[in-house]
């Protein structure tokens, strides 16, 4: 897909001394994109609509001085952030309820920084791995263009002996990262889904095609890779696209020797999801009837709703089949 060009672009005062913003500033101005130095950002929407809907079209470069990395179990042992928010419109992103009613996307700048960070924390675990995850609070991979960061993580890690890298995208921007040294030290993982809930339900992110493409070529690059289909959903024709959807990856694979992992994550909402889907989705097709679901307790203090157990037994068991049927050297990870 196209390269994300923002309406706006501010740059932190603080963020002016890095090499990496006069970068992504030359990227922004090519683009027409205007820029405004400045110490915060200036969103002033009528209503919260287009409050989040003019953030999603701002970015801000700035500078991460987080030293203490936060836990990221049981996906890595640490979390880091490229970049916060994503030019994503995904409905059901958890993000919604995280971000606040200004989701701008924050792009940090300071790479040596943070690459310093993660390598304390990767010395303080010797003599074992240590592993990171990179999309927790973004998409790693959107605004990769502008900054080129992610690139100079995987060749960090690919250089570091105790030090792992995971990534996780919905965008298929991936060739820069193809010609370069990964030492089997990073790992990519493509979200992926049916055409309908992609379609449907993940605006402004790469197509059901360009997401298998991408991952073709990252499979061609010879990195690990694996897939998150989440989240998974029921609807009409649910096994017949979940179907063609394994199929096709297969299809697509069939040259790649490795272990392929899979994590399987079923639709799910809270109440106060549901409160911020309904303002921001108004029309939304997402199944949030509380009637068809049950509750269940969540790590972070919410109670959630998923499918009753027969029908997630059901999803659990059609998808790893489907799964096992195709891919010899598949893993599923966990269903949940
Ligand atoms: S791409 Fe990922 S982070 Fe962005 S809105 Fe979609 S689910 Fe959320």
């Amino acid at each position: 897909m196209k390269n994300f060009i923002p309406d706006k672009a501010y740059v932190d005062t603080r963020a002016l001394k890095y090499d990496v913003t006069q970068f992504s500033i030359n990227n922004l101005k090519e683009s027409n994109v205007p820029v405004e130095e400045s110490r915060k950002v200036i969103i002033n929407g009528k209503n919260p609509l287009e409050n989040y809907s003019k953030s999603k079209k701002t970015i801000y470069l700035t500078v991460n001085k987080q030293k203490k990395l936060k836990p990221c179990k049981p996906s890595a042992d640490y979390q880091f952030s490229l970049s916060s928010s994503c030019p994503g419109h995904c409905e059901y992103c958890y993000l919604q309820t995280t971000q606040g009613e200004k989701p701008f996307m924050k792009v940090f700048v300071n790479i040596d920084e943070i690459l310093d960070v993660i390598k304390t924390h990767i010395d303080n675990n010797l003599p074992n791995i240590t592993t990171f995850e990179c999309g927790s609070i973004t998409d790693p991979i959107a605004l990769e263009y502008l900054t080129g960061n992610l690139k100079k993580c995987i060749e960090f890690f690919s250089k570091s002996e105790n030090g792992r890298l995971r990534v996780i995208t919905k965008y298929d921007n991936v060739d820069s990262f193809l010609n370069i040294n990964h030492n089997n030290h990073t790992k990519f993982r493509f979200s992926i889904n049916t055409r309908y809930v992609i379609n449907n339900f993940e605006h402004n992110t790469a197509s059901f095609e360009e997401r298998i493409q991408a991952s073709k070529k990252i499979a061609s690059s010879n990195y690990p890779i694996g897939f998150i289909i989440a989240p998974i959903m029921i609807y009409d024709n649910w096994k017949d696209e979940y179907k063609e959807l394994i199929l096709k990856l297969k299809e697509e694979l069939k040259d790649y020797n490795s272990p392929i992992t899979f994590e399987l994550i079923q639709h799910r909402f809270t109440s106060t999801a549901k409160e911020l889907i309904l303002t921001r989705f108004p029309k939304t097709k997402l199944d949030l009837n509380e009637e068809n679901r049950q509750l269940k307790w969540g790590p972070y203090g919410k109670f959630k709703y998923v499918y009753p157990k027969e029908k997630s037994s059901e999803l659990k068991e059609y998808i790893s089949n489907l799964i096992h049927s195709n891919f010899e050297n598949s893993i599923i990870e966990y269903f949940t």
